[in-house]
């Protein structure tokens, strides 16, 4: 019995292994929702007449019903780590389409305050920047997240974040992470966020 136990179990450990990378290639080939522009769609032409606008309380309503539901699947640690990635996909696809090219930090800082401002996503300023140190402090004035909420004791733009770290990332080729130190929730009336360059950051922290 113990022989039959250890001549079948490397078997059904490599059908099991083989079973796991097998759905997961499945998966990954039929994945339904991998974005692209094109799924935006052509706005103009399916809203003749509603447009490109609506109302912000409708967009808050979809982010925070979802943010409400994925929680109560996953946990609070899990759900902002999937609003930061969210955040960050998105921050790498608005800069390809928004924002570059681009040939110095000031074309960068300007091209992106416009596109926000344009678009209605806030009010960016750049209260520190040293760029070739890894660090830097940046402001979001009435920010579509978070602005007019009512007072809460933590930050809540964790999706922010994610978008800020990379655009910082698309601009530098280099690993930025993104925190937000004040926000509209915890009463500083704009939302602050330092972002540092990681491996600067880690270096820092080692001392070196
Ligand atoms: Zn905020």
């Amino acid at each position: 019995m113990r022989i039959y136990f250890l001549n079948i179990s490397p078997y059904l450990a490599i059908c099991f292994i083989v079973d796991i990378i097998s759905r997961r290639i499945r998966e990954g080939d039929m994945r339904k929702y991998e974005f692209y522009w094109d799924l935006i769609g052509d706005i103009s032409a399916g809203r003749p007449n509603l447009g490109n606008l609506v109302d912000l309380d409708v967009y808050r309503l979809m982010q925070f019903t979802m943010r409400d539901v994925i929680e109560q699947h996953c946990g609070t640690e899990t759900t902002d780590e999937i609003f930061y990635e969210a955040g960050k996909l998105a921050g790498a696809q608005f800069y390809a389409r928004h924002i570059k090219p681009v040939d110095s930090l000031d074309e960068f800082v300007s091209k992106l305050q416009k596109t926000l401002l344009d678009k209605r996503i806030g009010v960016l300023r750049l209260e520190e920047s040293v760029l070739n140190e890894g660090r830097v402090i940046l402001t979001m004035d009435e920010d579509l997240d978070c602005s007019g909420l009512p007072e809460l004791d933590y930050e809540t733009c964790v999706y922010d974040e994610g978008f800020i770290a990379a655009l910082f990332e698309s601009y530098t080729a280099e690993k930025w992470r993104a925190e937000e130190i004040d926000c509209w929730c915890t009463g500083a009336r704009t939302c602050r966020f330092l972002v540092t360059q990681e491996d600067l950051a880690e270096a820092g922290a080692d001392g070196h």
